[in-house]
């Protein structure tokens, strides 16, 4: 089974987020104002835990209903598992997915809110042959995959253009979110009438908590007063955060020579570090000039586990080796010519402790089943008389781990927030 077939506001000083860098390439800047970590005080009608795509857009509807929203992210950018790069100065690529990049036709949740926001999609390039390397010595092999890649959708702009738009949102309206990056929420006391989130130097009172953090962070970082009951801390610490063992390299180029060859892009191989590539060009990208270089063109590959002979030690290896592995490898894929990137990018996932913790390091041998009833409703034990709303990719069963199970979990925490409102 492929892991991946597709196919703040306190004050107002608009800092942007102190960029993460993937190498050369710089991760967008979403410009949200940007809250001062000094001792204080808050109060809020709901806390949302988590900037990722499921906290902003719960916090973003239960705002348009009228409620007083505080969001608290731990790191010091929005937008949680999704990163878009931009390039190096002298490289015209407007933009690389280092996160998710891909939506597919049948998940509506997602869908719906791309189009809300008017993105543009487009389709992701399949078109030519697919290729083959079963890592034996053996020359990789061309074969046809049509037959085997489903129909999925890019946005133009990355991924980052939703979280940028949904952020928008959130400032937009008579109840604009309030937003605190640097802000990780340590522990949750419950009281009579609501909930007390600390974190470093600051604490906020509630009415409600929604948590939208994966779960696995949420049990290893987060202390409850009263504890939460056995099986939530069970529940929480068995469900898998997708992807949070993932590590993509994307490789840009001034021509889409393996497109002119016929090929699609797509590989399987065993024959190196990349286990799964994928054609990563971006639209509307023109030959190259004297003084720029339109990198619009790229291949994308997914790093197999550490487990995988081929991906031994590649993790552990300096920048230089692994894109020097990179490339060796898709010279034999798809020709010299793939010798001659114009820049080369790479994120790993299983580095980010707000992502990913020693569970996930590695993958999960399928797509696990996600929804377990303890997260519907306010359900985190009866001692939380429903003060805890659980939202969260990783939380529902519906596109459980994806994208569109984060704008599904959302949808079901702020509809479960408003029913509890109306019943108390
Ligand atoms: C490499 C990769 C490729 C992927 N590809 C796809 C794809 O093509 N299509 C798709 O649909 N999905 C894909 N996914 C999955 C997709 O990224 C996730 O489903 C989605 O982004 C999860 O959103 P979320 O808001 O639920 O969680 P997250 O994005 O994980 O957001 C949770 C947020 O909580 C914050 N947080 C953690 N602890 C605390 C704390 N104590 N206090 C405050 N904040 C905290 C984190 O910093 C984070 O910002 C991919 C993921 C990866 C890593």
């Amino acid at each position: 089974m492929l892991t991946h077939m597709p196919c703040a506001p306190l004050d107002s000083d608009h800092h942007a987020a102190v960029p993460v860098r993937a190498d050369s390439f710089r991760t967008s800047r979403v410009p949200t104002p940007l809250a001062p970590i000094v001792p204080m005080h808050l109060d809020t009608d709901v806390a949302v835990i988590g900037g990722g795509v499921a906290g902003l857009t719960v916090a973003c509807q239960l705002a348009a209903a009228g409620q007083r929203v505080t969001l608290f992210e731990a790191r010091s950018r929005l937008g949680g598992r999704v990163v878009t790069a931009t390039a190096a100065p002298l490289v015209d690529t407007p933009w690389l997915d280092l996160g998710p990049a891909w939506f597919w036709p049948h998940q509506q949740h997602i869908r719906a809110l791309v189009a809300h926001f008017g993105l543009s999609v487009f389709e992701q390039h399949r078109a030519g042959l697919a290729m083959y390397d079963a890592g034996d010595g053996r020359a990789p092999q061309p074969f046809d995959a049509s037959g085997q890649t489903a129909r999925s959708y890019r946005v133009v702009g990355g991924m980052g253009a939703l979280v940028q738009a949904l952020v928008t949102a959130s400032q937009t309206g008579p109840h604009p979110v309030t937003v605190h990056r640097d802000a990780a929420i340590r522990t949750l006391t419950r009281h009579d009438d609501g909930v007390v989130l600390n974190g470093d130097g600051f604490h906020c009172t509630a009415g409600r908590v929604i948590v939208a953090a994966p779960p696995r962070v949420v049990a290893r970082d987060i202390k409850f007063a009263p504890p939460l009951a056995d099986r939530v801390v069970e529940t929480l610490r068995s469900t898998v955060t997708w992807m949070a063992h993932a590590m993509k390299c994307v490789v840009t180029y001034d021509a889409p020579f393996w497109r002119e060859a016929g090929r699609s892009g797509y590989a399987i191989s065993w024959g190196g570090p990349l286990q799964e590539i994928h054609d990563a060009c971006v639209p509307g990208h023109d030959r190259p000039t004297p003084d720029r270089h339109p990198a619009g063109y790229a291949l994308m590959g997914f790093v197999a586990p550490p487990t995988g002979v081929a991906a031994q030690g590649f993790r552990a290896a300096n920048r230089e080796e692994r894109r020097a592995a990179v490339l060796s490898q898709l010279v034999r894929l798809f020709g010299d010519r793939a010798q001659r990137p114009v820049d080369y990018a790479e994120y790993d996932w299983s580095r980010e402790t707000q992502t990913c913790g020693q569970d996930d390091a590695l993958p999960p041998g399928a797509h696990p089943e996600y929804g377990h009833p303890l997260f519907e409703g306010g359900a985190a034990g009866d001692s939380w008389q429903g003060r805890l709303v659980w939202a969260g990719a990783d939380t529902v069963a519906d596109g459980g781990g994806y994208l569109d199970g984060a704008v599904a979990s959302a949808r079901r925490a702020a509809a479960t927030v408003l029913a509890l409102r109306t019943a108390t």
